[in-house]
């Protein structure tokens, strides 16, 4: 696997607290690496864990969603765990598929939801 140096992290409204139980259970193993995070996420995520170094762009539907994805495609952002919300119509929909297809378009180790976040925390150990 690619050496990863900077996570981002971004949650919708419904999947935060999930986010935040996630970031506080592998809080010692993401010590190690860069975070970035959207803004609302990244507070709340800081608030929980005030030990990492988070750094905040955006909020999502304020462009931090495409913020990210120009991270990625500058190759500054080596993964991504984005719990997105399937069940909630939102208006930044546009950015949600377009910081997913840069994803896929870099091949970026990209997870969606917790199961596969847990699976790639996993292999980074
Ligand atoms: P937020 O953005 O962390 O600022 O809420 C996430 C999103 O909705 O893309």
């Amino acid at each position: 696997m690619v050496k990863t140096t900077r996570i981002a992290l971004i949650a919708h409204d419904q999947k935060k607290n999930d986010m935040v139980d996630f970031v506080k259970t592998h809080q010692a193993q993401l010590a190690a690496y860069e975070i970035v995070a959207t803004g609302t996420t990244g507070s709340l995520i800081k608030d929980a864990c005030p030990a990492l170094n988070i750094e905040r762009v955006k909020s999502g539907p304020l462009g931090g969603d495409q913020q990210i994805g120009a991270m990625i495609a500058e190759n500054t952002v080596q993964m991504m765990i984005f719990f997105i919300d399937p069940l909630s119509p939102l208006p930044h929909d546009v950015d949600v598929k377009a910081l997913t297809r840069l994803g896929s378009v870099y091949n970026l180790p990209m997870a969606l939801n917790r199961a596969t976040a847990e699976m790639l925390i996993k292999a980074l150990a």
